[in-house]
């Protein structure tokens, strides 16, 4: 197992002695997509060993090594951080840390980074738990100030604070922000930047490349796309700040089932292939919505003249699977989700099986009641836009 010991570290040079092949940071999404994380061929074992189920390991002597105890490091977790860091920083030496959801890899960004007399600066915009996350700062004497992910918004209550967080686009307005803009003020001002990366995942932009201190995701969604685990993870180049997350993990003790995250890795092979179909069946989607006069508020990053489109396409490489758009009412709402027959009405986004539902039914977000969250699949575009037209005007009737 020593060849796990280093991390994501190790990966740029694994890769570079693979007898001159190109260098990580030139292969195509799809090529490092099925390669990553992968430990170097051993005769007569799988390519991608097996989830390992160790709550302790075999430990003689000084309680050193890599792998003592089961909440601290497990050898299915260092595969699936140096995939990930592969797919998050090309070739670069980052660190990853995976956790066992979305909310605890941000829960350990913000907990590790920030104490009593700081300030941060949230998205009043952004997923539905950052309320929660705001009172727990708030009950330990952390400042918090907020502010639309639109137009930049946030770099107007930036001064003094410690920690910039980012989510763009942001879930489920489908804003964006500039992010190079925005680490480029946040560092001149002393504050670190966090990204959540959630929806675009990294084949969709890099948060690192643009600056950025920690990439979050929350990889429940797009990342490992099936809909059938939860999942979190953090990557940083600065191995203080990633050792900061790491030591929170241990503390709070949020880490992931070996079983989970061996099918994370798997389904990683297939991010640029669902991702791809996803984000064409998504841009597909969002021009037969535009033809329909019941359809407001339609909202796609990759949609040009959509208010993201301009930034976006300056930082995104894919813009999601998300559309968003606004029905007249609640009525008509529900009517057109029970009229979908190959859509499942269900919340979560990123899945190979498209799903939709009335956002408003949680509360918490502000959009209109009849504002519909789309998450658009692997299904073929024809039957599912025909799909939606149909139960469009089976709700108008
Ligand atoms: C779902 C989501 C989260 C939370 O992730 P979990 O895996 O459910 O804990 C965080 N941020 C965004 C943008 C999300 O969509």
């Amino acid at each position: 197992m020593s060849d796990e010991t280093s991390g994501t570290r190790a990966n740029a040079d694994d890769m570079g002695d693979m007898g001159g092949q190109r260098d990580l940071r030139d292969l195509g999404d799809g090529t490092r997509a099925v390669r990553a994380g992968l430990p170097d061929p051993v005769p007569y074992e799988p390519a991608l060993p097996g989830p390992v189920f160790a709550a302790h390991y075999h430990l003689p002597g000084e309680p050193t090594g890599p792998y003592t105890y089961g909440r601290d490091e497990n050898p299915t977790w260092t595969r699936l951080e140096r995939a990930i860091g592969e797919l998050e920083a090309p070739g670069e030496p980052v660190e990853t840390v995976v956790f066992a959801s979305g909310m605890a890899a941000i829960s350990s960004v913000v907990f590790s980074q920030l104490g009593a007399g700081d300030a941060v600066v949230l998205p009043d915009d952004g997923y539905q738990a950052l309320p929660l996350l705001r009172e727990r700062l708030e009950a330990y004497g952390v400042e918090v100030r907020t502010a639309p992910t639109g137009g930049d918004a946030q770099l107007s209550v930036l001064d003094g604070a410690r920690l910039l967080w980012l989510e763009t686009p942001c879930n489920p307005g489908l804003d964006v922000c500039d992010v190079r803009r925005l680490v480029r003020e946040a560092h001149a001002a002393g504050a670190l930047v966090a990204v959540d990366n959630t929806l675009a995942t990294p084949l969709g932009q890099r948060p690192l490349e643009l600056g950025a201190d920690f990439s979050v995701a929350s990889d429940t969604k797009g990342m490992t796309g099936h809909g059938d685990l939860l999942l979190g993870h953090v990557t940083s180049r600065d191995p203080d700040l990633a050792a900061g997350v790491r030591r929170w993990r241990k503390i709070a003790g949020a880490i992931p089932g070996p079983m989970e995250a061996w099918l994370a890795h798997r389904s990683l092979a297939t991010l640029p292939l669902r991702l791809d179909r996803a984000c064409a069946n998504a841009l597909a989607l969002a021009q037969a919505l535009l033809t329909r006069d019941e359809v407001t508020g339609l909202r796609y990053p990759g949609l040009p003249g959509d208010p993201s489109y301009a930034v976006a396409s300056g930082q995104m490489r894919r813009f999601g699977a998300v559309v968003s758009f606004v029905l007249p009412d609640r009525d008509r709402a529900e009517r057109f989700l029970a009229g979908l027959r190959l859509v499942d009405d269900a919340t979560s986004f990123g899945g190979v099986r498209s799903t939709a539902e009335r956002r408003g039914r949680w509360g918490g977000d502000a959009v209109p009641d009849g504002f519909i969250r789309f998450s658009v699949g692997a299904e073929d575009p024809e039957d599912l836009i025909a799909d939606v037209l149909r139960a469009l005007s089976a709700a108008a009737r």
